[in-house]
């Protein structure tokens, strides 16, 4: 006979028992460990269940991930669904608790925060799933991170005031910009953090000059604690706009309050923007984010399909991150789409398919020169089969055609020494490097091989 409700009301400990071994059951166990292991049940009331987690990042985690499925446990569980509150270890006040999306009344709209910041017109929320945490730290990026967790660590208490982001499109620099937000607002409650891109900032500063409300508007950029600021590059010809930031700015700036800005382009590089405010921007430190390495590539990807629990092979993720290397939104992309194609038409997530959704993102109209071209053509020149470039052979004339296949692609593609290595079946950089400065030695005495590398690629930039 299954226990009555009031039983199970007064033992939460195995009714959280209960619901971990279903939870358990579908996800996997590193999310399981990282997420549930810590969680306990303090207390189970009738509408309520009060859940203990270590920290604020628990509480939005687990309401973004894993809400449905919670709650469904605990119906499972208790025979109902329950509220879910959740309390934060060592802080036990009521006040402190985290609201969590309410999936049991299903009104919604009385749940909407009260706080000043959610009413003002001028007010863009902060996106809770972009955190330090998710945020894959590489050669390319890890300045901007570190100085991005110092700030957030003690806004406008480091020098670093304003910090300045800039990087290329889809490299994470709205991603970056409000972990810092979402770490300060967490590690110190209350804080005024306030986000915008830019071309909302310009846009609300238009409509105050037309309602009349510009006294408004400056008030509420200057209330904040924290300025998040995205994409500066949007402010280049807009005079007045960027004369309201300048005031903005200095009483911010003067008040020790941190701004935070992200730009395309490096700031002096970001003409018509004003030489005060360009000079104001000095006083900070700039920071850049590059374009990530394979591995970097690779262990976003990993992370992501972690994050969405789907099993793709190492293959496919290795593929998507030797061909898609400038821009992590492409990647992610890409993992969009085969996830989409995995879940709603069954297909198998198989390298073809991975073939396929790349060669769909790299827009044939936009043709580009790419490493199996070179290696075929470069093979089909030197007469040697292509599939050896890629062998071990040490035979000569193999291996000559194989350093100038790497030669050619370094000259004639994007791609670093890493990408190139790995096309050749996966050698290390340090060998092209040798196979470039060998070519390149040749060169300077064989004035045949020049002319005939002149030809080739000739050649193949003008019949790819
Ligand atoms: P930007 O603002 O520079 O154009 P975004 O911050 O919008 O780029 O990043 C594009 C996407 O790539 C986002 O979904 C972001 O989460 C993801 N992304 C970028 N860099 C990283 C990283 N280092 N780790 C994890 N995800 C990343
Ligand atoms: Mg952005």
């Amino acid at each position: 006979m299954s226990s009555s409700l009031a039983e199970k009301l007064s033992e939460p400990e195995s009714v959280w028992q209960n619901i971990q071994d279903i939870i358990k059951e579908h996800i996997n166990i590193r999310s399981y460990n990282t997420w549930f292991s810590p969680t306990k049940a303090l207390a189970i009331h009738n509408d309520s269940i009060e859940l203990e987690v270590p920290n604020h990042f628990f509480c939005e985690w687990i309401d973004n991930h894993y809400a449905r499925l919670l709650q469904n446990a605990i119906t499972q569980v208790i025979g109902e669904p329950k509220k879910v509150r959740y309390i934060i270890q060592n802080e036990r006040r009521p006040g402190s608790a985290y609201q969590a999306k309410d999936w049991v009344s299903d009104s919604g709209s009385k749940e909407e925060s009260t706080s000043t910041e959610t009413r003002s017109p001028y007010f863009t929320r902060i996106n809770e799933h972009y955190t330090f945490e998710n945020f894959i730290v590489g050669d390319s990026n890890n300045f901007a991170y570190a100085a991005g967790r110092a700030v957030a660590d003690s806004p406008g208490r480091t020098n670093y005031n304003p910090l300045i982001i800039y990087g290329g499109t889809g490299l994470g620099k709205t991603h970056l910009i409000q972990a810092i937000g979402n770490h300060a607002m967490h590690k110190f409650p209350g804080t005024r953090v306030y986000y915008s891109s830019s071309e909302t900032f310009t846009s609300h500063f238009i409509n105050s000059i037309q309602q009349n409300k510009v006294a408004e508007f400056s008030a509420f950029y200057r209330s904040c604690d924290i300025l998040l600021l995205d994409d500066i590059h949007f402010f280049s010809n807009k005079g007045k706009t960027q004369e309201e930031f300048f005031h903005t700015f200095n009483d911010l700036h003067q008040n020790g309050k941190q701004i935070i800005l992200t730009s395309d382009r490096p700031i002096n590089e970001l003409v018509a923007l004003e030489e005060r405010l360009v000079s104001r921007f000095k006083w900070g430190l700039v920071v850049d984010i590059q374009p990530p390495d394979f591995e970097t590539r690779l262990a976003i990807l990993r992370n992501k399909c972690e994050e969405s629990d789907l099993a793709i092979p190492g293959d496919v993720l290795e593929y998507l991150a030797v061909n898609l290397m400038d821009n992590v939104r492409e990647l992610e992309g890409a993992l969009t789409k085969i996830m989409a194609q995995v879940t709603f038409t069954s297909a198998e997530p198989t390298l073809d398919l991975a073939r396929q959704i790349v060669s769909e993102i790299a827009r044939p109209d936009q043709k580009t020169l790419t490493i199996e071209r070179i290696m075929e053509y470069t093979a089909q020149n030197f007469d040697i089969p292509v599939d050896q470039l890629r062998a071990k052979t040490r035979k000569k004339e193999i291996v000559r055609g194989r350093q100038i296949a790497m030669y050619l692609s370094k000259k004639l593609t994007h791609h670093s020494l890493i990408t190139i290595g790995l096309h050749f079946g996966g050698r290390d950089h340090s060998t092209v490097i040798h196979a470039i400065e060998t070519v390149e030695r040749a060169l300077r005495s064989d004035s045949a091989l020049k002319q005939r590398l002149e030809n080739m690629k000739r050649h193949l930039e003008f019949n790819q």
